[in-house]
């Protein structure tokens, strides 16, 4: 079934570049495995998914020793800073940097391990009040801020739009962090490398790849429903 329903992801991803004239090379596709057992991702990976998301730390260390670097471990989930020391070194890209504390933590333990940490900074574009990240207005000057850290490496952008039964309620949304995106990448900082847009989940990603997202976090729509009985 994984295999099945990673063709199709694949295929809409296709059809959504093509309805934007867009090369569909230009999207990675995440497969966020968070509550997942290892035979679903070995399963993914044997279909030739390479890149996992997960949200919480232990989970995503338990899935690291069993692994490794087989696969590239994205932090998707919102990461409190007294956990950032179990996951510096194993991740490809931390997507949830959603406060300049959090920034400075990690760029501690970064500089502890020696490593350069790819980041992406978390913008709240709906001004959700229950979720984490910037506003858009904040984020620009959070970018300046977070460039002057010698061991975080900011890649770009992401954002979870508000859940939603109609796609095409969240398209302003991928549409503004578009452009917020673009007028930071104009005139990036030094060691700022505006290269990932991350936005669109199971609901949304094909409306989030015609308004230009270059990563698309998609759970549900590969492994199917997940049962959060174990996280509460
Ligand atoms: C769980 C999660 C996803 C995947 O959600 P689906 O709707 O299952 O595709 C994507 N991004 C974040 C931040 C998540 O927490």
């Amino acid at each position: 079934m994984i295999r099945e329903n990673l063709e199709q992801v694949r295929k809409n991803i296709a059809d959504a570049c093509a309805r934007a004239g867009r090369d569909p090379s230009e999207v990675i596709l995440l497969a966020v495995s968070k509550t997942k057992p290892l035979e679903m991702i070995r399963e993914a990976v044997a279909a030739g998914q390479r890149a996992f998301g997960e949200n919480y730390v232990q989970e995503l260390t338990e899935k690291y020793e069993a692994l490794g670097n087989s696969v590239d471990w994205h932090m998707i989930g919102h990461l409190q800073r007294n956990k950032v020391k179990y996951i510096i070194g194993k991740t490809s890209l931390i997507h949830s940097v959603d406060s300049i504390r959090l920034a400075e933590q990690i760029e501690k333990e970064a500089e502890k391990k020696d490593v350069s940490v790819d980041v992406l900074l978390e913008v709240n574009v709906a001004h959700e009040d229950s979720k984490w990240g910037f506003t858009p207005e904040e984020t620009i000057e959070a970018v300046k801020t977070v460039s002057a850290f010698p061991h975080v490496h900011v890649c770009g952008l992401m954002t979870s739009a508000p859940i939603t039964e109609d796609p095409e309620s969240n398209r302003p949304y991928f549409c503004e962090l578009r452009r917020l995106f673009d007028t930071i990448a104009a005139s990036a900082p030094e060691h700022v490398d505006m290269r990932v847009l991350s936005m669109g989940m199971t609901g949304d990603y094909q409306v989030a790849v015609e308004e230009g997202a270059t990563l698309v976090r998609v759970g549900t729509g590969i492994f199917g429903a997940r049962d959060y009985g174990k996280h509460d």
